[in-house]
């Protein structure tokens, strides 16, 4: 990545510095580069290449000629060949650097206290980017022209602002606005200042941010952030917080050495970190009882100035939505929709374009997990196993959707696009593949898609393939979820998949979840699941645990007299007649919906209101346990995995000992902790008996599950230390967000083999 991080002055400088001359300029995403002189300094030249290369760039490789002398004199920055070449990495967008912030503070700058600074190594990217090539036209900052003392820096190949295409000052970039929540004017001197003023008096504001608009409000004020939730209508989905300083985040949070390098990294994610025990000024209702807390730090000069406006005060900075519609992005639409939510909307006359949440992150001992990969990691390419032989679109899930376009051994991952459920998801999911498609010059001939024949995705994919004659290719979804995982780390298979996650559409047609998988790129074998129970009416299972755990009892042959209390006798008597009589009940063998019933039988969940809510809940207080005694299961074994049909995981002993121990009266977080223990011994036995079978030492675990930290980390560990080399998602997700990976690296492993069939 060469392009837009301020390479070519980087690389006039080193060489004016070593007294070459010659040329560099950008090509076809490269950067081709022709430099005379003596051989010892060339040598020297070409260490400092790739040795100071500047803080975004990243080099894949550096490969040279030796040419005649030409006898060139002086160095310079040439214009790319732009008609030959319209082929230009955009990156994604970068947090103020640390020369930006410098100025914003600095009372002699003339940038101080702009809340628009930045330069070639920080600022917006692919927030404002309309299409290729990535420059100052093609972007929101168009209608902007630039000052006369803007156009000095971004002309000159000395200064840190050459070819910053989103230069801007005072006198000439946009221009901040404070809007009441009708959207009228509210005139001041300073709309910064009032904001923040308004946000100390307890009032609820809405910024418009990089990607989208947060809300905004005091999060130490807990008759505001549960005012900001009754209006958000969002029950207990944790709201995320931004801090003024690491000082702030280290107050309330432990931080850790790996914690502290992702939250000041340039992409700062929110960091999901454990708060400090002995209490803490963050009202209650920020994340209910949840154990972590999403921070951040600010990443743009607004950010700053607000936060040094409100010193020492925590904010709540969560998306600014209701319930869980995709982020406002424009002033009609944040007035719109959050006008009735907010009493002041900070906004500006800089447009987004894309639209792009912030990305989570959570450090397990020692290792990434990445949940949500969008603001500051997308669209920076990823590696592909295998080349594709033509270009590829693979459109990914339904939800936490993004997609990936591909050619050669490159894969665009795209930001996070929400859920599709909703239509405004699907514009944005629509116009952003063909913005992609755009900026990264790739015509796709092949559309990859899930096997779900529901998913909006998969439904955009056969209709354009209709229209335009493309080719499809469909692939099973926690086939994608390994496939992402080998891609991710460059394995070759095949390995024993473990894929654990809510649902995905298996190739019987049942709800799949709870799978084993040997698999490489281009095939899989399913070759173990969990025993398959009812999913009494489909979807409503997901959002009302107490029918799944209703759902297991019935198959475990156990009466519900243990949900009697919470669930009335009819509603029981339903589901057991919908269970028993198959009646707008499938079957699943999903791992998520496990961890649903468990958390209805603890008593803690009748109703959830997000995905994966109970789950987490579960793992919350498991934590609180230490490991000890966990429950039987069965394998059954009369079926040979590597004769054909899988193994089955029978759940019901399982379910028989936990209901005995809740009869009991055992604490529940022995028994949550016991349930995860369960599933660490289902894991390690199902992968020997792979192992045996089938000769193969590599695991790799993926699927949404393996964001429940005790699970990702314990099951690495004990397949660890059992002789297997285990491999989790880090850097692309392992739930629904990162099936497009997998699906790309599917679909240029099957051409391959097409290729060589002939
Ligand atoms: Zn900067
Ligand atoms: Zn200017
Ligand atoms: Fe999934």
């Amino acid at each position: 990545m060469v392009q837009g991080v301020g390479f070519r002055p980087f690389v006039y400088r080193i060489a004016a510095g070593l007294g070459l001359s010659g040329f560099v300029r950008n090509q076809s995403g490269t950067v081709y580069l022709e430099v005379e002189g003596p051989a010892s300094v060339l040598d020297r030249f070409a260490q400092q290449l790739v040795q100071e290369a500047p803080p975004l760039a990243r080099l894949d490789g550096v490969s040279w000629h030796i040419l005649s002398p030409t006898g060139m004199s002086g160095f310079q920055i040439v214009e790319s060949l732009a008609d030959t070449d319209p082929e230009v990495f955009v990156s994604p967008d970068v947090a103020t650097c640390v020369e930006c912030l410098a100025e914003l503070f600095d009372p002699r700058d003339r940038r101080f206290r702009y809340p628009f600074l930045n330069c070639t190594n920080c600022g917006p990217r692919l927030t404002i980017v309309q299409g290729a090539p990535y420059d100052r036209q093609r972007t929101t900052m168009a209608p902007f022209p630039m000052c006369a003392d803007c156009r000095r820096e971004y002309a000159d190949p000395t200064d840190r602002r050459f070819h910053a295409q989103p230069i801007a000052c005072p006198a000439c970039g946009p221009q901040l606005r404070l809007l009441a929540g009708n959207g009228d004017l509210i005139g001041t001197v300073d709309p910064l200042y009032s904001f923040a003023e308004a946000i100390r008096e307890g009032k609820i504001g809405a910024l418009k941010g990089l990607g989208g608009y947060h809300l905004v409000c005091d999060a130490t004020a807990e008759p505001v952030v549960a005012e900001l939730r009754r209006r958000k209508y969002r029950d207990s989905k944790p709201f995320a917080l931004m801090v003024g300083s690491l000082e702030d985040a280290q107050r309330l949070c432990v931080v850790d050495a790996a914690e502290r390098t992702r939250l000041c990294s340039p992409q700062r994610p929110i960091v999901l970190l454990r708060v400090r025990t002995g209490g803490t000024e963050i009202a209650p209702s920020v994340a209910p009882g949840n154990p972590l807390l999403g921070v951040m730090l600010p990443y743009t000069p607004l950010h700053q100035l607000l936060l040094e406006a409100l010193p020492g005060r925590p904010l709540v900075m969560t998306s600014g939505n209701r319930a869980d519609e995709p982020m406002a992005c424009d002033d009609t639409d944040a007035i719109q929709r959050l006008g009735g939510i907010v009493d002041r909307i900070l906004t500006h006359n800089r447009p987004i374009q894309v639209r792009c949440d912030d990305s989570v992150t959570r450090i397990i001992p020692g290792q990434e997990l990445l949940i949500r990969r969008s603001r500051g990691y997308a669209p920076a390419p990823l590696a592909l196993p295998q080349a594709l032989p033509v270009g590829t679109l693979a459109v990914g899930g339904q939800l936490k959707s993004t997609f990936a376009l591909g050619r050669d051994r490159i894969a665009f991952l795209s930001h996070h696009l929400g859920d599709l459920d909703h239509l405004s998801a699907c514009r944005a999911f629509e116009r952003d593949i063909s913005l992609y498609e755009d900026l990264f010059a790739v015509r796709p001939q092949l559309l990859v898609h899930d096997l779900h024949p529901d998913y909006a995705s998969t439904r955009y994919a056969q209709s354009r393939a209709g229209k335009e004659g493309l080719r499809l290719l469909a692939v099973q979804h926690h086939h994608a979820h390994i496939a992402s995982c080998l891609a991710e780390h460059g394995l070759s298979g095949p390995v024993i998949g473990v894929a654990f996650d809510g649902s995905g559409y298996g190739a019987d047609g049942a709800i799949w979840g709870g799978e084993f998988l040997v698999a490489d790129y281009a095939e899989f074998r399913r070759a173990g699941h969990l025993r398959y129970v009812g999913l009494p009416g489909g979807e409503a299972a997901v959002r009302e645990p107490w029918r799944m755990a209703a759902a297991y009892l019935i198959d475990a042959g156990l009466d519900l007299s243990l949900l009697a209390g919470t669930i009335p006798a009819h509603a029981l008597r339903t589901i057991e007649r919908m269970v028993t009589r198959r009646l707008q009940t499938p079957l699943t063998s999903s791992m998520g919906r496990l961890f649903d019933a468990v958390a209805a039988l603890l008593g803690f969940r009748t109703r959830v209101s997000y995905e994966g809510q109970a789950a987490m809940e579960l793992e919350w207080l498991a934590a609180e346990a230490a490991p000890g005694l966990s429950y039987p299961f069965v394998l059954r074994e009369d079926t040979p995995s590597a004769a054909g049909r899988p193994l089955e995981i029978d759940t019901r002993p399982l379910l028989r000992a936990l209901v005995d121990d809740v009869s009991a009266g055992t604490d529940r977080k022995i028994i949550a902790r016991r349930f995860h223990s369960t599933i660490l011994d289902i894991v390690e036995a199902v992968c020997r008996r792979l192992r045996r079978d089938w000769k193969l030492e590599q695991v790799a675990l993926s699927g949404g599950t393996f964001m429940n930290a005790i699970l990702a980390h314990e099951t690495a560990q004990r397949l660890t230390a059992d002789g297997f080399e285990v491999f989790r998602q880090q850097v692309v997700p392992c739930n629904d967000g990162g099936l497009a990976l997998g699906q790309l690296a599917v679909a240029a492993a099957r051409s391959a083999q097409e290729f060589e069939e002939g």
